[in-house]
């Protein structure tokens, strides 16, 4: 089989190393004599797994004791609902930044539970796409909490600073943003990502709560996205995606190999530099958004001639650069280079687009 490097925004690439020990150990997984799809959540063995995947993402993300570790169902779009449901108390609203596609998409969610304000922070300079800083974003003191998006998937917008307001509860969703570099925990009330962008495959979500804020849900809360039930049945209140729990495990073991968050963070800065850079040098390919807030997760970028994006897919596809089809509310094409992409793919990637320029520009 030739290399193929996926560049699909979601779910997406997982490390091979990995694949290959899920595939050694699927049928008889620790000498069990079964896969550990098949044993039973509460047993001491898969019991394990899940503590250790636990550890594991404590330790790479460096998380204080004042934060609980949840995985639950429902995706990143489940999360739109419980958040406010379970943090809006007697308030009865909310700020949502919007920076893009999917911070809109929780601002539109939460509306069936208050009445929440949207903060539009994306503008233009110089021709350059960025967003408002965080100090002039109009948050309102009314509002139960503050959510944003530091990575916009689809439109490959990024927010880099940390939040620090203060006393308000900060609320980001970090689905395709988890795990691409070291944050400081401490800055955030919740953090929530759904798995199949920068973890492993679909159906687990990533939930890292301040403690002091689970208990106030809402009465009509479904008990499976109550934070308080969730936490205090060790997130088995309903049965876990438990294959997807023991594949995220083997991820952040993975990561740790690679050398923390810290090496994952100068290789990704490395491979997003790379790829700008030659959109940058050419005529031929264009991004428009500013240094300051380019996604490295999601390179969004098009051909300045779009007749060419059929051919270029195509061909892309047949040496083995598959799913570079932008999103169809932006179009052109956007490379999602998660940390599972080896530095190898995007130069390959690079390669390509010389060749493709030179053929065809
Ligand atoms: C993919 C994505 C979502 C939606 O995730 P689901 O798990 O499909 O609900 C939400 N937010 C962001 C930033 C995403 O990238």
């Amino acid at each position: 089989m030739n290399v193929v490097y996926n560049f699909s925004a979601g779910p997406a690439m997982i490390p091979r190393d990995v694949l290959y020990q899920a595939k050694k150990e699927l049928q008889n997984w620790k000498k069990s004599g079964s896969s550990v799809m098949e044993i039973s959540h509460r047993s001491e063995e898969f019991i394990r797994v899940a503590l250790e995947a636990e550890q594991d993402l404590r330790d790479l993300l460096k998380i204080p004791d004042s934060f609980k570790v949840l995985f639950c169902q429902g995706g990143a779009r489940g999360q739109f609902s419980a958040i406010p449901m379970n943090l809006l108390g007697n308030s009865k609203t909310a700020d949502y930044i919007n920076s893009g596609y999917w911070s809109n998409c929780a601002f539109i969610e939460a509306k069936k539970y208050c009445s929440p304000q949207s903060i539009y922070i994306r503008e233009n300079h110089n021709k350059k796409e960025c967003l408002l800083p965080m100090r002039q974003w109009n948050v309102s003191n009314k509002s139960a909490y503050i959510h944003y998006c530091p990575n916009e998937t689809i439109d490959g917008l990024s927010i880099y600073e940390e939040p620090f307001f203060e006393n308000k509860i900060i609320v980001a969703d970090f689905s395709s943003f988890i795990l691409s570099r070291l944050i400081n925990i401490k800055n955030y009330d919740l953090i929530y990502a759904g798995a199949q962008k920068n973890i492993g495959p679909a159906g687990i979500t990533i939930i890292i709560i301040r403690k002091k804020l689970i208990g106030y849900s809402s009465k009509i809360a479904p008990s499976i996205l109550d934070y308080k039930t969730i936490s205090e049945h060790n997130s088995m209140f309903n049965t876990p995606p438990t294959f997807a729990w023991y594949l995220s495990g083997l991820v952040f073991k993975w990561l740790k190999k690679q050398g923390g968050l810290e090496e994952i963070e100068k290789l990704n800065q490395k491979k997003s530099d790379l790829l700008y850079k030659k959109i940058d040098n050419s005529e031929f390919y264009i991004n428009k958004i500013d240094s300051k807030n380019r996604s490295q997760m999601n390179v969004v970028f098009h051909l300045i001639n779009p007749k060419l994006n059929t051919i270029f897919l195509k061909e892309a596809s047949k040496l083995g650069l598959k799913y570079l089809r932008g999103h169809s509310i932006v179009g052109g094409m956007r490379a999602s280079i998660y940390n599972a992409m080896p530095l190898k793919g995007v130069k390959s990637l690079i390669k390509f687009m010389s060749y493709f320029e030179n053929r065809y520009g």
